[in-house]
């Protein structure tokens, strides 16, 4: 798992910040204030955080939602790329780690888009289908326990409307996906989600090499 773009040498990636980040003071402070858990590592890189919010612009998301929310970076960067009415459905199972997100939220002004499901995600994205929500949302980011990859994909391939787009981090994870030695349930499982989705043709795909591998799937019409 890599918080910055791990493809890139030290000196090309520094570079690649200073002439393209442009992460504002709050986000800067929840990137330090999360540094301080021992989990940190999980928190998306900055610059994929500013892509995340350019692509939510670029597919003009009204409706997104978020699979692993941790202290709140991601979510912060999407929900302030929707527009005031927008809505982002944000899955976690964790109290403590979401209650630093909604800190950063509130402070940002986004708390009211920004609808905190604290349960299982696949019973939130169940109940959301279950609720008539099918083909309503724009935008999805899936960043929650790999084994469940799959399923968290198939779920937010129906809530989507087509020409909506699917956002998976991690499909790299760390360059272990192209290392036989690696057969950890995580690995085996990214490998897995990464084959069957090259053979989806429900969606156009790309697997971009941006911080620790970023796939983009866009529901064909
Ligand atoms: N996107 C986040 C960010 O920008 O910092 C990082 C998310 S972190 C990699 C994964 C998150 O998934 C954790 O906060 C964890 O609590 C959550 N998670 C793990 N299993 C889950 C599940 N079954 N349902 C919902 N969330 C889950
Ligand atoms: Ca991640």
């Amino acid at each position: 798992m890599s918080n910055k773009t791990f493809t890139l040498a030290d000196d090309l990636y520094a570079y690649l910040l200073s002439v393209s980040l442009r992460e504002d003071a709050l986000l800067q402070r929840l990137r330090e204030e999360t540094a301080h858990d021992e989990m940190s590592s999980m928190q998306i890189a900055p610059e994929q955080g500013q892509f995340l919010a350019l692509l939510a612009r670029l597919s003009g998301a009204r409706r997104a939602l978020e699979v692993g929310v941790y202290t709140g970076y991601s979510s912060l960067s999407v929900a302030r790329a929707l527009p005031a009415d927008g809505r982002l459905v944000a899955c976690d199972i964790s109290e403590p780690w979401t209650a630093v997100a909604r800190r950063y939220w509130r402070e940002a002004g986004v708390e009211a888009r920004i609808d905190l499901r604290l349960a299982p995600a696949l019973q939130t994205l169940d109940g959301l289908l279950q609720a008539g929500e099918a083909e309503t949302f724009d935008f999805a980011f899936i960043d929650a326990d790999k084994e469940n990859y799959p399923h968290y994909y198939e779920r937010a391939l129906k809530l989507l409307r087509r020409g909506g787009l699917i956002v998976v981090d991690n499909t790299l994870w760390s360059g272990w996906v192209a290392d036989p030695t690696r057969q950890d349930a995580d690995t085996r499982a990214i490998r897995a989600f990464n084959q069957a989705l090259c053979a989806d043709q429900r969606v156009d795909i790309s697997l971009l090499p941006v911080a620790d591998g970023l796939t983009l799937a866009l529901k064909r019409g």
